[in-house]
């Protein structure tokens, strides 16, 4: 399969080779066709499996085809949850329109209005928005969803996960009836499903299951550990297996800052992401990661939605999300561009609940075990009545009763398993 014989027309396909893209994704493949036929598309894909292109070539080949003369109205509406997702999102349009006279900008908060006032003012074919900032410029006239042709809803799991449901039907509320839609979305939750109920004409699945065939080459595995003897066991796989580049997720920001200490004062460089940190903060932490300059990136959820972080061989989950598709999105981060993936997470008695959900969600029960000198040791509370007590670990440290050498399973009834 090439990207011409999906249909797209020569200006497209010198920016593609530019980019360096020999052939088309999956998600790509599938979706490209029916974009480019007006349908209206409902398809599971995450950051790294080339969604982006997936919208954005087939919106550029049908608009490209009837640019406006004049005062160009807005045509087509990227709605993205996140800032940092709806700049790379705009960064995309760009440089895929590159040989086009299609205009194209981004709006969100947290910055000033003015200049995003001043270039919608101008005139803008596709425009990439966050929610909030969409709704604000829109109500004080500065811009129209009048002539809006396409909408694409990205990473619409989170949009809703984030509360953005009411926003985006009053974005919905704002658009002429007759349109085409396009929801991509990690995860097909009810509530996905419900939303796409709600705005959808006749929406085609797109099923080519980028989540699944990337989870299918991603090695997942639970390493069962004691809370309190987690930090010392991440140090060990990290030193011992020589990772070089690791993003490691914590479910709280305190979680994030305090692991990054710990590592620090082990001499492994890290940086933690969160959304106490500001946007220069992780725009920076990133940048260092990307350039092998920090060797841990500590990540919550939040802060590491729509990143574009390159491919990674290993993935951890320090603590287990609550929300199971959090986790597929985390493990999502490695496994990309065909390559083979490791999603470690390491999972304390407390976690069981949150195991069997994702477990449930991801439809396979991961692999557990247990690492030599780090066995889970019953006698250690669930919680740690002392934050103060070191970890245990070392070559004997904690073996005590729950030493499985002989292949038995500890007996952890009396703990919430
Ligand atoms: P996305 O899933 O849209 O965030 O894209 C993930 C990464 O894959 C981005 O860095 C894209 O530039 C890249 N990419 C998208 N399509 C292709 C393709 N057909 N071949 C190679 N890389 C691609």
């Amino acid at each position: 399969m090439t990207f011409e014989s999906l249909g797209l027309s020569s200006p497209i396909l010198k920016a593609i080779e530019e980019k360096g893209y020999k052939k088309p994704s999956i998600i790509q493949e599938k979706s490209i066709p029916l974009v480019l036929k007006g349908k209206d598309v409902l398809a599971s894909a995450q950051t790294g499996t080339g969604k982006t292109a997936g919208f954005t070539l087939p919106i550029l080949e049908r608009l490209s085809k009837n640019t406006s003369k004049g005062k160009r109205p807005i045509k087509a509406l990227i709605l993205t949850p996140t800032r940092e997702l709806a700049a790379q999102i705009l960064e995309n349009v760009k440089e895929y329109s590159i040989n086009l006279n299609i205009e194209s900008t981004v709006i969100f908060g947290g910055v000033n209005q003015n200049p995003q006032k001043r270039k919608l003012k101008s005139g803008v074919d596709i425009l990439v928005a966050t929610p909030g900032r969409l709704l604000d410029l829109e109500q004080q006239r500065a811009l129209s969803l009048s002539n809006v042709d396409i909408l694409v809803l990205d990473e619409a799991d989170r949009m809703l996960d984030m509360g953005f449901l009411r926003d985006i039907q009053k974005v919905m509320a704002l658009l002429p009836k007759k349109r085409q839609n396009l929801l991509f979305s990690a995860t097909f939750s009810k509530s996905i499903k419900k939303l796409a109920s709600e705005f959808m004409h006749e929406p085609i699945l797109v099923e080519a299951a980028p989540e699944n065939s990337t989870v299918d080459k991603i090695t997942q595995k639970v390493i069962r550990v004691d809370k309190i003897r987690k930090t010392d066991l991440l140090i060990k796989l990290i030193s011992e297996g020589k990772w070089n580049q690791v993003l490691v997720f914590t479910r709280t920001k305190h979680g994030a800052n305090r692991l990054c200490k710990k590592l620090e004062q082990k001499n492994i460089s890290a940086a933690a992401i969160h959304g106490n940190k500001t946007q220069g903060a992780r725009t920076k932490a990133l940048k260092g990661f990307k350039d092998n300059n920090i060797r841990v990136l500590v990540a919550t959820d939040i802060a590491a939605r729509g990143l574009d972080i390159p491919l990674l061989p290993h993935v951890v989950n320090y603590e287990l999300p609550n929300i199971p598709e959090d986790y597929v999105h985390r493990i999502g981060r490695t496994g990309r561009a065909g390559a083979k993936g490791e999603a470690l997470s390491l999972v304390c008695v407390d976690e069981n609940d949150y195991l069997k959900g994702i477990e449930k969600l991801v439809g396979i029960k991961i692999d557990s075990r247990e690492i030599d000198g780090f066995e889970v040791d019953p006698s250690i509370p669930a919680e740690d009545p002392n934050p103060m007590r070191k970890g245990r670990g070392g070559r004997n440290g904690g073996k005590s009763k729950s030493n499985n050498r002989n292949g038995k399973k500890p007996n952890n009834k009396r703990r919430r398993y």
